[in-house]
């Protein structure tokens, strides 16, 4: 027997619960109290029609309502169920894991139809066994399939090959590897599912049954078909093997004793019957429990039936529990505990996992592996020397020589490609470095330009002041001149000739009897105030620079002339045309107060901005610089 390893993973999954109403018989005059809906949910209508008054007005209804993973109508067929509920189950023993189907419910429910079936309608145990035949036929991998079933019987707490003609007692072993065994118990291999469907039908002739009130043929034990699905998977040196092992159970009438009407020798069954599906209840009561409450005492040693289940309830396998229920009224009570079981069966997990062993290989396999690998190796030796014998042929060289050539102006181009990409390279380092260059010699450039600026400020600065110190001394000058020309006591006609002389004309001639002309033209308009020429002096200035001086006298000055030269200088004074116009000389700058350049002479200061002209003050002691206006 193989070894089978355990595997690394294990998938917790839980119980799948699956409720099968049968039809109505036509022995059976009750009602209908089982409905059906959306293929999950059972609900059992209170038998009681006529109830007690107080149960009416109190709703006290019988009526329950259980939900499940399938749920299927009277009208369902077994292939219904199976496809519905363990197709997918039994397609997972071809690949080493583990199933159990069992059947549960009273007697006359319909178990023995649903798990076995008829010609019509065949049951789990026979589309069973089709799917894995059929799964083997279309296998397309080399793979080795071994098919084994045995079949055996619990009755009255004994066990019984089905299988056999007149089978003895069989004992439960509990073997480390394989789990609970049937000592004795015979597996006979089959090749087809006809062959097995036969054995079916021999050992259920065997199977102990009895007529009750419940049912005509009522099995009084409970029926356990196993088929084994070996799987060799063929390697070199070891072969791996796949063990999946399905058990169909079709279990006596889970009824109590009592109900089956029987006596004697069938009240004797009855309790054994009913000590096993109790200890089966017990089971699922504590494994149900156990999900919800943790670890619980789960008391399979009690009937041989659940030592026999073990397995399927709560170790590796895949279960599925059909619960099958009639729909007639007087049935009512037995649906309703067949239900409350399935129900608690619902929180019952299974941890499946595949099983796969190896086999040792026998010695006499060793050596066909050998003889078979020797073969090989003679046969790669007769390539190699033909593929040699080629390649010495003269095509072959002349072959080589094309590739030798190709390769040369393969290597020469990639060199080639190579140098271009190394003076690609310096090119741009040269680029670069002329970059940088003219970058450097563009920073020199912008700073020159910005100390040129700097040096072209200061020297123009440096100009004006200059000039300004040139008009100072001039000024200081003329009024030197002045000075003397006023020292030498020459009347008007004498300086007039004088200047003449000298090119200078002397346009106005204004003495102090004058200022009583003056005083009174300054209340007729803008011109000299109260103070007189000083504030003349603050109206006349010269404008060459933004810095004016303004010519003031300390001592009332006897004269005031406005002088004209001819010469190209600009200095030339010219004064309001009230001032030193005795002869009505307003007229000739039209009455206004501009001077012969047009300027606003009223406007002072900054009238002047832009003209040249000049007032020339005799008798100037002192010129005070009084700031910017
Ligand atoms: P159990 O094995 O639970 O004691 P059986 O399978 O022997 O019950 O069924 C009891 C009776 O009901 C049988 O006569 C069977 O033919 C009938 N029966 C059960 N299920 C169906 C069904 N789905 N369709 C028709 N008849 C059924
Ligand atoms: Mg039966």
């Amino acid at each position: 027997m193989p070894s089978i390893r355990a595997p690394a993973t294990k998938k917790a999954t839980t119980l799948t619960v699956a409720v099968k109403c049968r039809p109505l018989t036509e022995k059976e005059r009750g009602r209908d109290i089982v409905r059906v809906n959306n293929n999950k949910e059972v609900v059992i209508l209170d038998p009681d029609l006529s109830k007690d008054y107080l149960d009416r007005i109190q709703n006290r209804t019988k009526e329950r309502r259980y939900a499940f993973d399938h749920a299927f109508p009277p009208e369902s067929r077994n292939s219904d169920v199976y496809e519905r509920s363990i197709s997918s189950t039994i397609s997972g023993v071809v690949h080493g894991l583990n199933a159990t189907v069992f059947a549960y419910g009273s007697t006359g429910s319909g178990k023995t139809y649903t798990m076995v079936g008829t010609q019509g309608d065949p049951g789990l145990m026979v589309l069973s066994l089709h799917t894995i035949f059929n799964f083997i036929k279309n296998d397309k991998s080399s793979d080795e399939f071994e098919v084994t079933c045995s079949y055996l019987e619990v009755y009255n707490e004994v066990i019984y090959d089905l299988l056999e003609k007149s089978s003895g007692h069989l004992e439960l072993r509990e073997d480390p590897e394989q789990g609970i065994i049937v000592a004795g118990l015979r597996c006979i291999k089959v090749n087809s599912a006809d062959k097995i469907l036969e054995l079916l039908n021999v050992g259920n002739s065997r199977r102990k049954t009895d007529s009750t009130d419940a049912n005509e043929t009522s099995s009084r034990s409970h029926a356990v078909l196993e088929i084994t699905v070996l799987r060799k998977q063929k390697k070199k040196y070891r072969s791996q093997v796949i063990r999946g092992k399905l058990a169909l159970v079709d279990l006596a009438g889970s009824e109590r004793a009592s109900e089956t009407n029987s006596g004697g020798q069938k009240l004797r069954d009855g309790a054994n019957i009913n000590r096993s599906l109790l200890a089966l209840a017990n089971c699922i009561n504590a494994l149900g429990k156990q999900h919800k409450k943790g670890l619980a005492y789960v008391p399979y040693r009690n009937s041989k039936l659940t030592r026999i289940l073990k397995v399927g309830l709560s170790g590796n396998s895949q279960t599925v529990m059909i619960a099958t229920i009639s729909p007639a009224d007087n049935q009512y009570h037995h649906t309703i505990n067949t239900l409350k079981y399935a129900d608690r069966a619902k929180e019952i997990k299974t941890h499946i996992q595949k099983n796969i062993g190896t086999v040792d290989t026998h010695v006499s396999d060793y050596q066909r592996m050998i003889d078979s690998l020797q073969t090989e190796v003679s046969q790669l030796k007769t390539q190699l020397a033909e593929k040699e014998s080629q390649l010495n042929t003269k095509p072959t060289e002349r072959h080589v020589d094309d590739e030798l050539s190709w390769l040369n102006i393969l290597s020469q181009e990639t060199s080639e490609n190579v140098q271009e990409r190394i003076n690609l390279q310096k090119a741009i380092f040269e680029l670069e470095e002329t970059n940088l260059r003219n970058r450097t010699e563009l920073q020199h450039l912008d700073d020159g330009i910005a100390k040129q600026q700097g040096m072209t400020n200061t020297e123009l600065q440096y100009e004006m002041a200059m000039r300004d110190q040139v008009i100072h001394n001039q000024r200081e000058t003329q009024r030197n001149l002045w000075n003397l020309v006023m020292g030498l006591g020459l009347d008007e006609k004498q300086m007039l000739k004088l200047a003449a002389k000298q090119g200078i004309t002397i346009e106005d001639w204004t003495t102090v009897s004058s200022q009583q002309k003056m005083g009174q033209e300054r209340s007729t308009g803008p011109g000299p105030g109260p103070n007189g020429y000083k504030e003349m002096a603050h109206t006349y200035c010269r404008e060459e620079h933004h810095s004016s001086y303004y010519f003031t006298s300390n001592g009332s000055p006897s004269t005031y002339m406005r002088l004209s030269s001819r010469s190209s200088e600009n200095w030339v004074g010219h004064r309001r045309s009230s001032f030193g116009s005795p002869g009505g000389t307003e007229d000739r700058y039209n009455g206004s107060n501009r001077g012969p350049c047009g300027c606003n002479q009223s406007d002072q200061v900054a009238t002047f901005v832009n003209c040249k002209h000049m007032v020339l003050q005799p008798n100037v002691s002192n010129v005070s610089e009084i700031g910017p206006s």
